[in-house]
């Protein structure tokens, strides 16, 4: 596997711990054991398609109540919000 940023060879999957803000842009949440590329040069990070499903995954999914942790299993497996009752409102 290669380093998305230096080509490094050296690289192995990990976890990483990524607060991020969430799309209404008030409040952050913690999001743990989120699956991390680990470069021996360029430390662990998240690879763009990561990112990109982490913003979608919280942006249609139910966010447990009054929680401001949560780990990627759980925001993967949360239920998604009800969209069509606010389009018919
Ligand atoms: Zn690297």
């Amino acid at each position: 596997m290669q380093c998305m940023w230096c080509s490094n060879m050296n690289v192995d999957q990990g976890t990483k711990d990524c607060y991020w803000i969430l799309p209404d842009g008030k409040d952050a949440v913690h999001i743990l054991q989120i699956p991390a590329l680990v470069c021996v040069d360029c430390g662990s990070y998240l690879t763009d398609e990561m990112n990109h499903d982490i913003d979608m995954a919280l942006y249609a999914r139910e966010l447990p109540k009054g929680r401001n942790e949560i780990t990627y299993e759980e925001l993967m497996s949360a239920p998604y919000k009800n969209i069509f009752d606010i389009k018919n409102v």
